[in-house]
């Protein structure tokens, strides 16, 4: 599989347009070693082997969707034919606005397929019907439903005689809803599928996409060392982040994001052992691992974590 990052920010960016932290400001005036970034955009060649016509899978739709695609050029459409886009599939892990207002972009009469969790799908059906722009196209945007995986099942071993398949589960990571989901739409809906990790097969290589990471339990630890490859969330550094920085009251943890310091903290409770690469992303513009001569930067890095740039590429 090749994966390519499209950006690699939390929801605002960096650096976001009304924020003026220590790392905003720096990133504006210069002053620290910093690199700006766009919201976590991921991208998936889910068809490596067939080189006549590659096919693209879309890891949630962020709001900077429209310029990430413009600025890769393997998504670019293919000249002269009709339906020539090479992106033919989005896989949403939530319905936050992050993983989903990029959508709207697409809305230029292109046939594709969304693939979410039935929960998602309804918030998106129920409470948003600005998305019903998508059923203009001919044919109309296609719904799947994701299926689920609670518990971690070891890779199996692939049929090579057979054509090589594309396989994307769900992994509940039990987080909430959007705070904009009415009172009674929420009731109706099943928790464990408002926000999920993607686990992502091709020919027995695995991929763990974990962008929101509440840690509320354990279970993504199993999925974590059994992946060969692992992009998660390196949102915050310190719990108390947002307040520290002047810019809200909620704790990480009260936003669904497991904070990366501390000993409860996802650099000390990641699974020692690990085979594969492990990649922070959806990094919030207020952690200090964006500062790339600061502590934080190196703690991560000495840690065995690699942090997500725009544009970052890696082949499985
Ligand atoms: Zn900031």
């Amino acid at each position: 599989m090749r994966i390519k990052i499209l950006g690699s920010a939390a929801g605002g960016g960096f650096p976001q347009w009304n924020c003026g932290c220590r790392n905003c400001t720096g990133l504006r005036k210069s002053t620290i070693k910093a690199t700006p970034r766009t919201q976590t955009q991921i991208a998936v060649d889910a068809n490596p082997e067939y080189t006549q016509r590659t096919h693209w899978a879309l890891i949630n739709a962020s709001p900077d969707l429209r310029t990430q695609i413009l600025r890769t050029p393997e998504l670019a459409p293919i000249a002269s034919t009709s339906n020539s886009t090479p992106i033919y599939d989005v896989f949403l892990t939530s319905a936050d606005v992050d993983s989903i207002a990029g959508l709207l972009h697409l809305r230029e009469f292109q046939g594709f397929r969304i693939h979410s969790t039935g929960s998602v799908r309804r918030i998106m059906d129920e409470e948003n019907s600005i998305f019903r722009v998508l059923g203009r196209a001919t044919p109309p945007v296609q719904w799947y439903s994701l299926p689920m995986a609670t518990e971690f099942s070891p890779t199996q071993v692939p049929d090579m005689r057979e054509a090589p398949k594309f396989q994307v589960r769900a992994v509940p990571v039990g987080g909430d809803f959007p705070d904009y989901v009415g009172e009674k739409l929420r009731l109706r809906l099943n928790p464990s599928e408002s926000v999920v990790a993607l686990d992502l097969e091709y020919r027995g290589k695995r991929i763990f996409v974990a962008p929101s990471l509440p840690g509320r339990d354990g279970n993504w630890k199993k999925w974590a060392l059994g992946s060969d490859l692992v992009l998660i969330d390196g949102t915050f550094w310190n719990d108390d982040e947002l307040r520290r920085a002047g810019r809200g009251k909620k704790t990480a943890r009260e936003m669904g994001h497991i904070p990366l310091s501390g000993p409860d903290g996802l650099l000390e409770q990641y699974p020692k052992g690990s085979k594969g690469r492990k990649i922070l992303l959806h990094i919030n513009n207020t952690n200090p691992i964006l500062i790339e001569d600061g502590p934080e930067h190196r703690a991560a890095m000495d840690a065995g974590f690699e942090i997500a740039y725009d544009g970052m590429e890696i082949q499985l």
